[in-house]
């Protein structure tokens, strides 16, 4: 090489030394006093012609003596760029000067060297809109923002799904946020990657930039979300140094609100564009390190954007640049809007209800600007706006809906699929479209195939609001303003380990006798009994060991059927089983699904074996509008596979052990902490007052003041003194210790 340079450029060499590179290869010259930088590329015409290019751009700078751009530097026979054999191969290599500087990288930048920064790229771009060439005008670049697209071949290179998922996650927001935008922004020829490592500094100012190869004709805006980017991804405060840096720009070039407006999504843009590229890279040659130089910084920043709520760094930057912000209506207002045309009897959440515009994983924004943890929520099981999901949906929505009079693949391919969770003899699926609907018809079902017409149910058992579905609700039945138990219900009592009637290890198989008692002394043949395997209305109580089997024989003794309510336990949220009913070692008759079934799409089911489902047939025809549509199907099957992909079940076993186990270290100091069950996401935390009684009070000031730190959850329980936390699955270790943490605050400041 030292050959090489010799020759063509026509110096004696004394040193070179090989610099790292993406793709290319890089070497620092030294001659006598003077140094260069030698660049070599693999021989390409569009890779030469867009060297010539980004020459034509970097002379054109130089022409203002302020440019602190590299020159290039002409070869022996008077050319800048050249094609050059060497090795049995042909390079192209260019020369350009060298610049000194420390790399912005090497420093801890200060306040005033990140304004430099803002300052210093507004005044470059400035010059490059003066500037135009048409070879940079016609290339897609991978790496500009505006093809982002571009890198969606490259997601499946990411090792690990959860990473993917955040990726993907990011690029259907590029697509509603941007997509629609992108083509009224002010364009421009800008460098489009002003990294740490592309950025010199001298003396707490900026003292170059280097690497014009990603130059591209892009939104201008694209300029600045790269440098915010790159500036802020290793730092823990966002906006202290992405706020110098704006503002500075802004200050020499202003900016349009529209160009603000959309920071959020840019600067997220470019973060997956660098981790798409590292992963294929690193998949293309696992020894090239070069290429992975940003990869930690961008995934840590990429996580930590998902707990930003995108208005609070919309509004931030348009305030700070003197921009209106219109500031929302309070919450008070919406809901009376709201009850203007929607009844009161549709209750909302704390006594100041929050306005929420936008969810991700396990995190909601609301309209002001902030983001909570949801560690509540069970119905976005996979988590909110999960990619795979919403794209599922599209999809299918946009190819074919319509109902099952018709014959479609998504249909038998999705039973089949819900069908091999279950054990082999539940191998018949109904789909309809809520927890409701679907109780509603499994005691349809066990009325028609037995022939019986009282059904047993639970005492604070909740199956749902239609009017079977309050028959069999103790907690709607029985509530002060209930209708009150009819006549062909019976019910039992809940086997509450913890301050039920019975207690210790063999509390279940006595309140099993207790249930067998009432089985046997019925009047009239029993057609069903429903209850849910940790009883979610009761204050998430565990049905008690020992207590389901029995109870179970017991009723098909008597020629009855037994129903598993698995709206809320199902789908692997209790870590180590799929179903609740697992978890007590028996088969239900029916199984009942819903909620997390399509991720807040509106699906239920009831699963059945063949003898019912044959005794059913026999009455008049089962039709639902939209259950089982393709699109419900799509949605349901997405769910599943992601469940799969992103080993949720085994991440509900893992987090919530840790979890459980972190409340049980809180009760340990705190005696109002009387009780804390369940198993995996599903947990319930029972608050006391000194005398064992129920602590309602308590439970509801955590939840209220939960909610002020940004965190849900809700309480629930006869008393409400129960903490119910049902997060999202994708919920993590981290998440998990917050939520203890800050109800170990409540807890300890209300005793104070
Ligand atoms: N069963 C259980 C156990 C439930 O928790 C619920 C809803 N809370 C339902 C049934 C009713 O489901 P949906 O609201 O979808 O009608």
């Amino acid at each position: 090489m030292k050959e090489l340079v010799e020759r063509e450029l026509g110096i004696q060499v004394t040193e070179i030394k090989e610099l790292n590179g993406y793709s290319n290869k890089n070497y620092l010259i030294k001659s006598n006093n003077e140094s260069y930088i030698f660049k070599t590329y693999p021989f390409h015409q569009e890779t030469f012609s867009f060297i010539e290019a980004e020459n034509r751009t970097l002379l054109f700078l130089s022409q203002n003596p302020n440019s602190l751009t590299p020159n290039p530097v002409l070869f022996k026979d008077g050319t800048y760029v050249k094609k050059m054999h060497y090795k049995e191969e042909f390079l192209i290599g260019r020369s350009l000067s060298f610049l000194k500087g420390e790399f912005l990288a090497d420093v801890n930048p200060s306040e005033k060297l990140v304004q430099s920064l803002g300052f210093f790229l507004a005044k470059m771009d400035l010059e490059l809109e003066k500037f135009d060439d048409f070879v940079i005008k016609s290339r897609q670049c991978e790496w500009d923002i505006q093809h982002l697209l571009l890198n969606e071949k490259y997601i499946e290179d990411i090792p690990d799904p959860k990473d993917r998922n955040i990726v993907r996650y990011f690029f259907k927001q590029y697509e509603e946020h941007v997509g629609p935008v992108v083509h009224g922004l002010r364009k421009s020829l800008i460098h489009s990657d002003a990294n740490e490592w592309n950025i010199l500094v001298k003396n707490d100012e900026i003292a170059g930039i280097i690497d014009f190869g990603d130059m591209a004709y892009s939104p201008l805006i694209n300029e600045l979300a790269t440098a915010m980017a790159y500036m802020c991804y290793d730092k823990d405060d966002l906006f202290a140094f992405a706020l110098p840096l704006i503002k500075a720009y802004n200050k020499v070039l202003p900016l349009q609100k529209k160009e603000i407006d959309i920071i959020y999504y840019l600067m997220t843009a470019k973060l997956c564009i660098s981790v798409c590229q590292s992963a294929h890279a690193k998949k293309m040659d696992p020894d090239n390190t070069y290429a992975s130089v940003s990869e930690k910084n961008a995934w840590r920043m990429l996580y930590a954007m998902l707990k930003i709520n995108p208005l609070l760094v919309e509004n931030t930057f348009l305030k700070e640049l003197g921009f209106q912000v219109p500031s929302p209506e309070p919450a008070g207002i919406k809901l009376e809007q709201r009850q203007r045309f929607v009844s009161k009897i549709l209750s909302v959440s704390y006594d100041e209800p929050i306005s929420m515009v936008k969810c991700a994983f396990q995190y909601m924004y609301d309209a002001y600007g902030n983001t909570y943890l949801d560690a509540y929520n069970n119905i976005p099981h996979v988590g909110h706006s999960h990619p795979k999901v919403v794209a599922a949906g599209q999809r299918q929505m946009a190819q074919l809906n319509t109902n099952t009079r018709y014959l479609y693949d998504a249909l038998p391919e999705y039973a089949e699929q819900l069908l091999s969770k279950f054990p082999t003899q539940l191998n018949k699926v109904f789909f309809v479209n809520s927890g409701s609907e679907a109780n509603d018809l499994a005691i349809r079902m066990a009325k028609i195939h037995t022939g019986y017409d009282k059904i047993m149910v639970m005492e604070h058992g909740y199956h749902g609001h239609t009017q079977t579905g309050i028959d069999i609700s103790d907690y709607k039945f029985n509530h002060p303003k209930g209708q009150g138990k009819r006549n062909h219900i019976l019910k039992t009592a809940i086997p509450n380990a913890y301050g039920g009637k019975y207690t210790g290890p063999e509390c279940g198989p006595l309140f099993a006798q207790d249930a067998i008692e009432q089985i046997n002394t019925s009047q009239g043949g029993i057609a069903a009994f429903i209850c849910e395997p940790i009883v979610g209305c009761g204050g998430q109580i565990p049905l008690a060991e020992g207590y389901l089997a029995p109870v179970y024989d017991a009723i098909r003794t008597q020629k009855g059927v037994c129903i598993s309510d698995e709206v809320q336990t199902g789908f692997g949220r209790l870590g180590d089983v799929f179903w609740g009913f697992e978890q007590h070692k028996v088969v239900p008759d029916i199984v009942v699904i819903g909620k997390p079934m399509g991720n807040g799409h509106p699906m239920g089911a009831v699963i059945t074996t063949s003898e019912i489902s044959e005794s059913f047939e026999q009455g008049v025809e089962f039709f639902s509008s939209f259950g089982g549509n393709p699109v419900s199907c799509a949605i349901g099957k997405a769910v599943l596979d992601v469940v799969e992909t992103e080993n949720l079940q085994e991440n509900a076993k893992v987090t919530g052990d840790y979890y459980k186990s972190l409340f049980m270290e809180l009760q340990k100091n705190y005696p109002s902490i009387g009780d804390v069950r369940g198993s995996g996401l599903f947990l319930g935390i029972e608050l006391i007052d000194e005398s064992a009684q129920p602590n309602t009070e308590l439970a509801q000031l955590i939840k209220n003041e939960l909610r002020k730190r940004h965190i849900l959850i809700s309480t629930d329980g006869p008393f409400d003194n129960v903490i119910k936390t049902k997060p999202p699955l994708v919920f993590t270790k981290e998440n998990a210790l917050r939520v203890v943490e800050e109800i170990g605050r409540v807890i300890s400041r209300k005793i104070k």
